[in-house]
């Protein structure tokens, strides 16, 4: 059945598109999952996401929300067709907030201009995803992303102070205090976070800043010779002195590709682990700089590091890995699972053991210091062989204590994984949440959950569409 469109153009004073372009465009995102937009919403302000929320009730239309379009699971991509609410243009920053430290944005703002608009401030948000240069604060939020600051600050969860969400109901509401703190109930705001756009439309989001250091200095580590490599973890986390806020690690595959790129200057030949030393000053960064050398020489790591005055640069570069492989290898495996950072060894020879079994080519770069590894697998995500494939590494993820999913999220992907890890309990309270934010399953189906209310909302009148017409928003 097609769109009604018609019925929604009257009331809607936002843009929208059906344009075989902009669905080309909306269908899809850094993933290989297709979806099948057929309209593409641009609103205009908080009213336009409601009174496109009531029509989609209406009509049960599917509406899937999107900032950047990064996603790398197929989280932004409109699997059961609908409209795709666009959020890219929301992209205002109020002034920061000095007394508390927060500041309050719009969810299309892009999470490297926001942290290039904050700086004159002193303060930053910490999580600076490899995309930084185009995903969203607002897909931030929803996926809870992190990045290699997320070492020392943890991931998006613990920097957002509240958020403005249009429910699957239509109503609004604002999770979190206005005040600095808030002891009241459990953290409803919380279960907004990683929800995937699959329980509200997040309109407007409050970030908690932290204070930018004097200096962030990028250090490169060739580490051929010291695996096991959790050793190292373990010691740079257990000497706050050296202050290190990001330790990521790439293969000697991917540090190759790395080395190749223009203006790269990166030591070895083999893999390489990358950290970001803070500093108030030069002082400080020459002592801390001192301390880390005195210690990677009693790990045993003989040949030289080497010093990057702009960590920024280093995590531009390391945000490529990605892009690099997509040139030299296309389809392919993507994945992001995390362990105890004690098993992070294991981890790495499991999946070693898993491209010799099955023949297949290993990429694998990460969040060492959290134990959260990408590897990226030659084969086709969608074929039998790449579906057992990513099967062999959930399965050692599990086996290990971790999780399907670091930083990236779930989408369509890997839904069918989460009942294991949530387990059955876990999952109703889940879906329980979700049929109260959503009862008609329009936002964003085909994520998260498997079964997490219908997965396909059938076009035509919403038996419960009329209960929203009595609870007008607030
Ligand atoms: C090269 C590359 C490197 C990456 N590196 C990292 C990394 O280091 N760490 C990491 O965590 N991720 C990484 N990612 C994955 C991705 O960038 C993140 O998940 C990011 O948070 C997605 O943001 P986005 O704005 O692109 O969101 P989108 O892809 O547009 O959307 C992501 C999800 O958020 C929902 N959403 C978006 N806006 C809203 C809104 N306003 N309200 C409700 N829901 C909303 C969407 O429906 C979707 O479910 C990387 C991706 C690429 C391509």
């Amino acid at each position: 059945m097609a769109l009604p469109l018609s019925t929604l153009r009257g009331r809607f004073r936002g843009e929208l598109s059906d344009s075989a372009a902009e669905r080309a465009r909306a269908s899809a995102d850094a993933s290989f999952v297709l979806g099948r937009a057929e309209a593409v919403a641009w609103p205009n302000d908080v009213d336009d996401v409601v009174t496109l929320v009531l029509w989609a009730r209406e009509h049960r239309v599917p509406l899937t929300a999107r900032g950047g379009g990064t996603s790398l699971d197929g989280e932004s991509v409109p699997l059961h067709g609908g409209v795709v609410v666009d959020f890219a243009r929301w992209t205002d920053v109020a002034p920061v907030d000095p007394v508390v430290g927060t500041v309050r944005v719009g969810p299309g703002v892009v999470n490297r201009a926001l942290h290039d608009q904050l700086t004159p401030s002193g303060r930053f948000f910490p999580p600076n995803p490899g995309s930084w240069r185009s995903c969203s604060i607002g897909g931030n939020l929803a996926t809870n992303a992190s990045g290699p600051r997320s070492f020392r600050y943890g991931s998006t969860r613990r920097w957002v102070h509240s958020a403005d969400v249009v429910l699957g109901t239509g109503e609004r509401v604002t999770l979190g205090p206005s005040t600095a703190k808030r002891s009241l109930g459990p953290d409803l705001l919380d279960l907004v976070v990683g929800s995937e756009g699959t329980l509200g439309l997040v309109t407007s989001v409050t970030l908690r800043l932290a204070t930018l250091p004097a200096r962030r200095t990028g250090v490169v580590v060739p580490v051929g010779a010291i695996e096991p490599l959790a050793p190292l973890v373990v010691d740079l986390a257990s000497r706050p002195s050296l202050r290190i806020s990001a330790v990521e690690y790439v293969d000697a595959r991917v540090a190759e590709a790395l080395r190749q790129r223009p203006g790269a200057r990166l030591p070895g030949t083999g893999p390489l682990v990358l950290l970001e030393v803070e500093s108030d000053g030069e002082e400080s960064e020459g002592r801390a700089l001192e301390e880390l050398d005195a210690t990677l020489r009693k790990l045993a790591v003989s040949e030289p590091a080497s010093v990057v005055a702009d960590a920024d640069r280093l995590w531009t570069l390391r945000g490529e890995a990605g892009a690099i492989l997509d040139g030299a290898s296309g389809r392919r495996i993507r994945e992001d699972v995390a362990v105890p950072v004690r098993l992070v060894d294991r981890l790495l020879s499991d999946l070693r053991r898993i491209s010799v079994d099955f023949g297949v080519e290993l990429y694998v770069y990460g969040h060492l210091g959290q134990g959260n590894l990408h590897p990226n697998v030659v084969v086709d995500p969608e074929s039998p062989k790449g579906t057992a494939v990513r099967r062999a590494i959930y399965d050692v993820a599990a086996s290990l204590g971790g999780t399907v999913s670091g930083e990236h999220g779930v989408g369509s992907r890997k839904r069918e994984f989460v009942p294991r890890e949530l387990g059955p309990v876990g999952v109703r309270l889940l879906r329980g949440w979700k049929s109260l934010c959503d009862p008609d399953g329009i936002l964003n189906p085909g994520k998260l959950l498997p079964d997490l209310g219908p997965a396909t909302p059938s076009r035509g009148p919403s038996p419960s569409a009329g209960a929203v017409a009595r609870t007008p928003p607030e």
